[in-house]
């Protein structure tokens, strides 16, 4: 029987209701298909800080590495809010992503056709967006150098290799050959050096795919084309800050950020969890949404396990519970016959999932 061991990192808030959830629905489709997952559990974040003093512990980071994949619930809150910097819960992050080297952070927006009213947006404008993307996650202004503080003068740098470059650009255009073959790469080289490198850089990587349409837009002028015509675009290909920008705003094109997942891969390791935070305002009420870690575990599936008739299963038990009307409560005004709490959710998710 094929076996997987996957590490997860339950963390702060409602990560650990929403892991408890995707556990569930992965259980559910290893059995139906015939394979087996077994897990290990890791401290991060402020549980890390709890319980041993650091946010990102040496076991934890080598720990994962040992595993086939590592599914992640959220990390942070309050109670940790004044700590210095570097012994924050976010910290305990972004060492993790620079530990693993995950250098490429995949956000799907898909919006379901149920849920069209959940969006601020008119429906018009909205349905039928499918679109991925693809933002820089160890490089850029959040790990330049120089950076400093000195209470009078503040800078960070923004840097970027032409290999770092080049290694985004190929996972962008490879996730546009399985899609409509669409890449727009966002910057602002009408500004800045590091973008005008990031351009002409992907222009060469581009000629190794000519299948592939490569279109350019300033960072300002995709802010207001994801609002104005999200349609338009199939992947977006982006450096680390206007990435976490963009995605963001990306994200509420499907009404909650409760139901978009994400995938951090490198050349080795894999990182999957939902787009959201810990939430602290409704953590431990059986209210969160799981949909955005159990679609998580449906790229895990996908990308680190190539277990792509599960992970399909996954995504097809998600979309028949959305039609179904069951919604927890960040989308119970939208259409719901039945709202459910966090678990009962999961269990339906799972039950579709298995059948
Ligand atoms: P958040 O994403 O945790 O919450 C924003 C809002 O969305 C809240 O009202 C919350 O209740 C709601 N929300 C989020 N996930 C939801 C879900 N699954 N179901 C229903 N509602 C959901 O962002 P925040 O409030 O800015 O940050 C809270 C904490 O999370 C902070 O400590 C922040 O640093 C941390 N954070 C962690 C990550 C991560 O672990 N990857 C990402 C972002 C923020």
């Amino acid at each position: 029987m094929r076996s997987y061991k996957i590490a997860l990192i339950k963390g702060d808030g409602i990560g650990p209701e929403i892991i408890d959830e995707a556990v569930k629905v992965l259980d559910a489709v290893s059995y139906a298909e015939g394979f087996e997952i077994k897990y290990d559990e890791f401290l991060l974040g402020g549980a890390a800080i709890d319980a041993v003093g650091e946010p990102a512990p040496k076991e934890t980071l080598e720990g994962v590495k040992q595993a086939d994949a590592i599914l992640f619930g959220a990390i942070g809150g309050d109670k940790w809010d004044n700590l210095p910097r570097d012994k924050r819960p976010e910290t305990g992050l972004l060492k993790l992503r620079k530990e693993l080297e995950v250098f490429a952070n995949l956000r799907p927006v898909t919006v379901y056709d149920e849920l069209v009213n959940a969006s601020t947006l008119k429906p018009s404008v909205i349905q039928g967006v499918d679109l991925v993307v693809v933002r820089e996650l160890i490089g850029g202004i959040y790990f330049g150098q120089p950076r400093e503080n000195n209470g009078e003068r503040a800078y960070n740098t923004m840097v970027y290799t032409k290999s770092e470059i080049v290694r985004i650009a190929k996972v962008a255009f490879e996730t546009a050959m399985k899609r409509s073959k669409r890449v727009c790469s966002v910057d602002k080289a009408n500004v800045l050096d590091v973008s005008q490198l990031w351009r002409d850089t992907v222009e060469e990587v581009a000629k190794e795919y000519p299948e592939v349409t490569l279109t350019h837009m300033y960072v300002d002028n995709a802010a207001m084309q994801l609002i104005r015509d999200p349609k338009q675009f199939d992947v977006i290909l982006t450096g680390n800050i206007f990435g976490d920008i963009l995605s963001d705003e990306a994200s509420m094109l499907s009404g909650s950020i409760g139901l978009l997942p994400s995938a951090s891969i490198g050349e080795k390791y894999g990182l999957y969890e939902p787009i959201h935070g810990s939430a602290p305002d409704i953590a431990g009420q059986g209210i969160a949404n799981p949909i955005a870690t159990i679609a998580s575990a449906a790229m895990m599936l996908r990308y680190a396990l190539n277990e792509e008739s599960a992970a399909n299963r996954i995504e097809s038990a998600i979309k028949q519970t959305l039609q179904d009307g069951y919604r927890t409560q960040d989308l119970s005004a939208f259409d719901a016959k039945e709202v459910c709490s966090t678990s009962e959710i999961g269990s339906i998710i799972a039950n579709y999932a298995s059948k």
